[in-house]
């Protein structure tokens, strides 16, 4: 969204008056309105009652998980932390799941008490969840997570069909099925193949996969297990286009397809409600980071832009967490004219340090202000904002 100026608008509101409102630069700004007309665009695509869950990790500022508490049916933590705040939104404790490897005693023992879903990764944690709720002598709802036999294909990250510190080897649940502890509540399960994906028939293929895979395992459930199987977490997976050539995945498609894997899950796994875990596709085009820039300076030639901004709060943007190729994501400035090639960098003592690497921008001096877009996944949260000591950076919904 750009006003006529050419400047990014985040919630009605320019980025320039947004700094002028907040006093400084740098900084991330979240628009609540297009989280909720993502989250309505996927209802409408999606078949009813598949849940949308939000991954907490993509962005845990605590007024926007308020923001997005009221618009999805549960929410995903990894970790105590993440749990606090997801309770503090006032979800529902059976709408909060808990998953990721190595939950310490203190973690297990926080999710008890909340009546958060603990999302069992091995099992050593079911035997020490089982303890934990024996000596508070009641029945803890559980899922496991499975490692599955495949992986998302054509996925910018690829989970499963190798070993894996995430989840149980799927061959390796029906012996912790036979070993389940009364003490535990086993609602279904829960398969992550994968994610930053923008083929919908791939993200389709492996949800019809976990549908086989959970349907091949309820056949081995204990008889005090409830059966049949209550939920089933089909992962996420769903992309957004962050370089140049990447096309926005087809919703419409993907609401197809998974209207057709509905349909064969309602029929082999009748009963269990359907869930999909988002963390990026529910935030990430939400989101800018804007920073101004402080000097402008040709070296051998070639123009940097130095910002007050820097990876120190946009790891993803200098290209470090995940790919193998640094690619530019999208960056706007205000203004048109006379354009240069400019390389923007942050104010780190890093070669790393690169924001955007050798694109065209409008000619710019100090003072001006940039922005990145699809920022608002995998931001500060993600990034090593203590590196050099800079003070944390400012966080605002709009
Ligand atoms: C991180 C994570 C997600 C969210 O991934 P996105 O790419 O942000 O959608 C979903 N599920 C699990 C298990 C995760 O670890």
């Amino acid at each position: 969204v750009s006003s006529s100026s050419g400047e990014h608008v985040v919630g009605g509101v320019g980025v320039s008056a947004l700094a002028a409102r907040l006093g400084r630069t740098p900084f991330f700004a979240y628009d609540r309105a297009r989280i909720a007309a993502r989250i309505a665009e996927l209802r409408r695509a999606l078949p009813a009652g598949v849940r949308i869950l939000y991954s907490m990790k993509a962005n845990p500022l605590p007024a926007l998980v308020d923001e997005l508490s009221g618009l999805v049916d549960g929410i995903d933590v990894a970790s105590a932390g993440e749990l606090a705040i997801a309770v503090r939104t006032g979800t529902a404790p059976a709408r909060i799941g808990f998953a990721g490897p190595g939950k310490t005693d203190d973690e297990l023992d926080a999710a008890l008490a909340a009546g958060a879903v603990v999302h069992l990764e091995s099992p050593g944690e079911m035997g020490r969840y089982a303890r934990l709720a024996g000596e508070r002598s009641v029945r803890a709802p559980v899922v496991i997570r499975v490692n599955p036999p495949f992986q998302l294909e054509r996925a910018g990250l690829r989970m499963g069909g190798d070993a894996a510190p995430f989840g149980v080897d799927a061959e390796d649940v029906p012996a912790m099925l036979r070993a389940l502890p009364r003490e535990l509540d086993l609602l279904g399960f829960h398969v992550f193949a994968g994610s930053q994906c923008l083929d919908a028939a791939a993200i389709a293929d492996a949800q019809a996969r976990t549908i086989d895979l959970v349907a091949g395992l309820v056949a081995e459930l204990p008889a005090h297990a409830s059966a049949p199987v209550r939920s089933v977490n089909l992962g996420g997976g769903l992309g957004v286009p962050y370089f140049a050539g990447e096309r926005a995945l087809d919703l419409a498609e993907l609401g197809d397809r998974m209207h057709r894997v509905a349909a064969a899950a309602a029929d082999r796994l009748p009963g269990a409600v359907l869930a999909i875990e988002l963390g990026r596709y529910l935030v990430a085009e939400a989101g800018a980071y804007v920073c101004r820039v402080v000097d402008r300076k040709v070296s051998r030639g070639r123009v940097f832009l130095v910002t007050d901004g820097g990876m120190h709060h946009h790891l993803a943007a200098a290209g470090r967490l995940g790919g193998a190729i640094r690619r530019n994501f999208p960056v706007v400035t205000a203004g048109g004219g006379a354009s240069e090639e400019v390389t923007v960098v942050g104010r780190l003592c890093t070669p790393l340090d690169v924001l955007a690497d050798r694109i065209e921008l409008p000619r710019l001096a100090a003072g001006d202000l940039i922005a990145i877009l699809q920022s608002g996944a995998y931001g500060p949260s993600a990034s090593p904002g203590r590196f050099l000591g800079h003070p944390p950076i400012d966080e605002v919904l709009v």
